[in-house]
Parts: structure tokens; sequence; C-alpha cells
């Protein structure tokens, strides 16, 4: 991202206060709703966890709960793409999602009985005609739903598209302007920073993991805890599979690009500390990464890694994410701890924006309410 918009305006309709994939969207929706808006990162906007995720948008892999959502943000996404002009990097391949043993093809029918019933269209596969549909699924697959929502997104492309239609739309985006404090003024809000005070009517926290800390600036207290996530890409190497695949066990994402390289992840866990901002990854947990890679798609196990990372990403105690007011504000909202953050981040950025504007969201927000843990 460029560093423009250094100078900023004494008053604003909205303070956003995280630049990732969800006040970035917030920002946009908000200008082009006419709002005046700013919004803040502390280094570079969508360069961290919106930057140097997997960029799965698988809906299957979602949990009933965020469903709704979890449409709502592919549909936005290839909004993006296909009517706004945004080169997101949004294909909609359809995916599958796996299961390996006894224990997680029951997972597997209990998962696709819930989703089903809520309305997602799955189709159930195993033996032959699993191996008719996918012949590039290794042995060690017992069964497979296949649902042709599943997509990706890329989160390169997607920085650079959403900042620069946030921007085009009137936001204003800050690089390197950490956020320091927030005050109460009467019915207005006092947003510190490098860049000055400026007054607002409303404070949007999306600031990832360090959403608990701005929260905090607001007195409010809330349990947000941080993964830390890693990644594997490959090599470029032939073209061995077509779709977006996942384990049912959350224990595997993966996904081939059109040059070759592989994204290989899945949620395992490397050794980040959070309060130096250090994120090592583990080499260990990765070969255990690799290994399910290679038992599902026996192909990769030709591939070499190129490069492996780790980064943050906010969780909640019942792994639902908090979207909604701050308590004890009116003004105040939130948006974080989404598992699958920036597959929904459109969508939770549309639902802050709707509610902003005064306006009913598009979504039920209600299992959501940071609230809920007041
Ligand atoms: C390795 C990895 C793989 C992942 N894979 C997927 C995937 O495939 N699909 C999926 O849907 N999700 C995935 N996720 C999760 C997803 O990336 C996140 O949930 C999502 O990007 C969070 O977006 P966000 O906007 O809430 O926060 P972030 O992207 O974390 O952005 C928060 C921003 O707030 C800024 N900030 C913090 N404090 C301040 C302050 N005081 N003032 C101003 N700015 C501040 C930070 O600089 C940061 O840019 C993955 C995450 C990781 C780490």
């Amino acid at each position: 991202m460029d560093g423009r918009d250094s100078t900023i305006p004494r008053d604003a309709d909205v303070a956003v206060i995280g630049g990732g994939v969800v006040g970035i969207s917030a920002a946009l929706f908000l200008a082009r709703a006419g709002r005046s808006v700013v919004a803040f990162d502390r280094t570079e906007p969508w360069s961290d966890a919106s930057g140097s995720n997997a960029g799965t948008l698988s809906i299957q892999a979602m949990r009933v709960e965020v469903l709704a959502m979890a449409r709502l943000g592919i549909a936005l996404w290839q909004r993006f793409q296909e009517e706004d002009g945004m080169e997101v990097g949004f294909h909609r391949l359809g995916g599958f999602l796996v299961a390996t043993n006894d224990a997680h093809i029951a997972h597997l029918r209990d998962y696709a009985a819930k989703q089903a019933q809520s309305g997602l269209e799955l189709e159930w596969l195993e033996a032959n005609a699993m191996r008719d549909r996918a012949p590039w699924l290794g042995r060690d697959v017992r069964a497979a739903t296949f649902c042709n929502e599943d997509s990706h997104a890329s989160p390169l492309l997607a920085g650079n598209a959403v900042v620069a239609a946030a921007r085009r739309a009137g936001a204003y985006v800050l690089s390197q302007t950490p956020v320091e404090a927030v005050t109460r003024a009467g019915a207005s809000y006092l947003v510190k920073s490098a860049a000055g005070g400026l007054r607002c009517r409303a404070v949007v926290v999306t600031a990832g993991p360090w959403s608990g800390e701005v929260a905090r600036m607001l007195d409010v207290s809330l349990p947000l805890y941080v993964d830390t996530n890693m990644l594997t890409i490959t090599e470029p190497g032939p073209k061995l599979f077509d779709r977006v695949v996942s384990h049912v066990a959350g224990i595997l994402t993966l996904k081939q690009y059109e040059n070759g390289t592989c994204m290989i992840g899945g949620g395992w866990q490397g050794r980040g500390v959070f309060a130096t901002g250090q994120r090592k990854t583990d080499y260990d947990r990765l070969r255990q990464n690799w290994a399910t890679a290679a038992s599902v798609v026996p192909g990769l196990a030709d591939l070499r890694a190129v490069r492996s990372w780790a980064g943050f990403q906010a969780v909640t105690p019942d792994a639902l994410p908090v979207i909604g007011r701050l308590p004890g504000h009116e003004q105040a909202y939130i948006a974080a701890g989404a598992r699958g953050g920036f597959h929904m981040g459109p969508a939770q950025a549309l639902a802050l924006s709707e509610m902003i504007q005064g306006r009913e969201p598009p979504l039920d927000l209600t299992r959501f309410d940071p609230g809920r843990f007041a």
C-alpha cells in the first residue's frame, strides 16, 4: 500500500480502527453510502492476517451458526470481482470436505445433515462415486461432501483492490498510524493518533487480534485470545487437482493455483508470542500438516515447500465472532474473532456499515453480540 492520506480532517462520521479485510471493507461500504470515514492502521493496511492468509472460502467447512454470514461473504467477494470490477482473485471452484477415518466419517455425516437443514446443497460421496469425481484424492480419503459454492480469493490482490476502492470512494486510509486512545466527548468520540485528534460520531474496532486492546480504550473488556496459524506454499507443479479441499477435522485446507503452486493450511499452530509480535513456525507440526495433505492428495508428495509462515488471528472462547455494539456504547462497534475471518470479512463489514447507518443488518447478529461476554 502507498503511504497516502497522511493528513486527515478533524471531524468525520466514522473512525475505523484496524485496516484489515473487515475494517477496509467497512470503510468502503460506509464511504460509498456517503459517510466520511477515516481508517487507521498501525502498520500497513491489509498487511497482517488479511494479507497473509490462505484465502479459502469454504462454506461447507463453516459451523452452521455462521452459515448465513459465510454465504453472504462469498456473495460479496464475487460481487467485488464480477460487478465492482475489483481484482480480488475470486474463483468459485467448488470444493470437497473430506473424512479419513470412521470418527471423521461420523462427524462429516452429522455436519452435512446440519448444513443441509440450513439450506446448503451438498453431495455425499464415497467409494467409486468419489473416485470418479476426484481421481486425484488419495486412498486414505474414505468419504467426502462436495459443495459447488466453495471458492477462494487472493489475499494479496484483494488488499490492493479493496484499499484502492475505499480510497476512490472517499475514505481516508492511514498507514503507520496506530490509534493511541479513544475517549468519549459528549455524544462523539475523540480518537488520538500521530495524525492528530479526530472527532467522530461512531467508532469501529476492527483491529484483529489487537481488538481487545482497542476495546479496553473504550473501557470494555472482552475475552479475545490469539491463535498463531501456519501456512505453506509449494513450488509450482503439474496440475494435480482443481477444487478447494478441506478436512472435516479442521486439520487441512488445500488449493492449487493456476501457476501450479499449492497452498497448504489447516490451522496448525506455530509458536507465536503476541506480546512481542514474534511469529515462528513449528516444523514438527508443519510436517504433520504436509503429511495430511499428501495423504489426501498424494501428488503433493512430489513437490517441495518453498515457504512457510505464521500469522496471528483473534479467537473467542465460544469460537463465534463478536460483531455489534460494544457494551455500554451506542456508537462504538466491533467485529473480531471470526474463524474464517477472511471469508466472512466483507459480510461482517456490511453488517456493521448497515448498523452504523441506522438500518437493519443483513444478518441476524444476536448470537455474535459482544454483550454475551460482558
Ligand atoms: C496463517 C493464516 C491463515 C488463514 N487462512 C484463512 C483462510 O484461508 N480463510 C479465512 O477465511 N480466514 C483465514 N485466516 C483468518 C483471517 O486471515 C483473519 O480472520 C482475518 O484476516 C482477520 O481480518 P481482520 O480485518 O479482522 O484483522 P487483521 O487482518 O488482523 O487486521 C487488523 C489490523 O488492525 C491493525 N491494528 C491493530 N491495532 C491497531 C491500532 N491500535 N490502531 C490502528 N490499527 C491497528 C493491524 O495493524 C492490522 O492491520 C487465516 C489466518 C492466518 C493467520
